[in-house]
């Protein structure tokens, strides 16, 4: 195959305005921190959260670390997150010189373990960062009752999982802050960039104060305290707004690719699809599944095997009780599971049928030699 077939695990796609509003900063010179498309993205996105205010930022790990600065997280605090899921989640707490608590996997969402939460509350526990991963909610009402029951912060990290729902509600809109990412990969994107969204007034005018250096809004040049510079770009703003105007498409057109690749996988066994909950609405960001081991398959072996076909994947994240930073004797085991099993495959928006049947025959392939298909 020539390496013009290599099919991506996520390419971003752009199917509407985002060069029209490009060229229009350009033309009008608002390419830096103000301009009208930051203002309207932060309106419009935290709208589709159904949220009230929206602050646009330089990425998803700083809306991260200014919503926690915003909730005077710091040193001596802990914060509970669960093991599984990307960095940017415990290197967040850990900027604020936090302790980030990691909570076990629950197997059927693939998030935290929410029976786990309460032995891990302590006197220091001051927040809970719920990780809404590869696209499925977690279960919102039990977070919501133990965050209320021991008066902590909910926050939530919504960076894969743009549009999914749980009790009808949008994520995003259920604790203090919810956090997003517009990464190239993620479900829209604005090259680098992210969003918190928050029903509170006085968190969204201390996100806003934070973001530009705890500059006084009455007095210039006057910093009663150390800021940060996390300021998203016009020029972002203008392709993540773009971005937006599509996500409806977007999130529909991935359904069917989520689709396609169950139809396609169904009948092997070998392969493990993502649940559905009666109580909440996931999303397709990367299609995500598990690979059940045998003497001689497994996970790893099919993403070789993949790519030996022209064909991109990942392997799920590692715990980060199984990262240096955060290392941990004490295993978290359903975490190490699903982190040993799971794979995403082949996601961008202009993946064609053939391909993802084409990508189905190779797994197929791998485990049957002998295939019939
Ligand atoms: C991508 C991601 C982030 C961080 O977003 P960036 O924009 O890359 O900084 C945070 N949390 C999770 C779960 C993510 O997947």
């Amino acid at each position: 195959m020539k390496k013009s077939n290599f099919i991506p695990v996520s390419q971003p796609i752009f199917l509407g305005n985002e060069k029209k509003y490009l060229i229009n900063c350009i033309d009008t010179g608002w390419i830096s921190s103000l301009g009208k498309y930051i203002s309207v993205f932060e309106k419009k996105f935290s709208n589709y959260c159904g949220v009230k205010y929206g602050v646009a930022v330089a990425n998803g790990t700083v809306a991260l670390h200014l919503l926690l600065k915003t909730l005077d997280i710091n040193k001596n605090d802990e914060v509970i997150i669960p093991d599984l899921t990307f960095i940017a989640t415990a290197n967040a707490v850990s900027y604020t010189g936090a302790k980030p608590v990691m909570i076990d996997s629950d197997m059927d969402s693939w998030n935290i373990n929410v029976d786990l939460i309460e032995r891990y509350i302590t006197p220091k526990t001051k927040a809970i960062i719920a990780v809404h991963l590869y696209g499925q909610p977690c279960n919102m009402k039990k977070i919501l009752y133990i965050a209320r029951k021991y008066n902590l912060l909910l926050i939530e990290d919504c960076a894969e999982a743009h549009g999914a729902e749980f009790d009808n509600k949008k994520i995003g809109s259920f604790g203090v802050g919810g956090c997003f990412s517009f990464y190239g990969n993620k479900v829209i994107t604005s090259g680098e960039g992210g969003m918190i969204v928050t029903n509170n007034k006085k968190i969204f005018e201390k996100l806003l104060f934070l973001r530009d250096h705890a500059m006084s809004t009455k007095k210039r040049y006057y910093h009663s305290e150390i800021g940060f510079n996390y300021r998203m770009t016009n020029l972002q703003a203008a392709v993540g707004l773009a971005q937006l105007e599509k996500i409806d498409k977007i999130l529909n057109l991935k359904n069917e690719i989520e689709k396609e690749y169950i139809e396609n996988l169904a009948d092997i066994g070998n392969i493990k699809f993502q649940k559905i909950f009666y109580d909440r609405k996931k999303i397709c960001w990367l299609f995500s599944a598990l690979v059940n081991e045998n003497k001689t398959k497994n996970r790893n072996g099919l993403i070789n095997h993949l790519l030996k076909n022209n064909i991109d994947s990942r392997p799920f994240f590692i715990p980060m009780t199984n990262l240096p930073p955060y290392y941990c004797k004490r295993k978290n085991s359903n975490a190490l599971f699903l982190s040993k099993k799971g794979i995403n495959l082949p996601s961008s928006i202009n993946i064609c049928e053939s391909q993802i049947k084409y990508i189905c025959k190779k797994i197929k392939n791998y485990f049957f030699v002998k295939s019939f298909y």
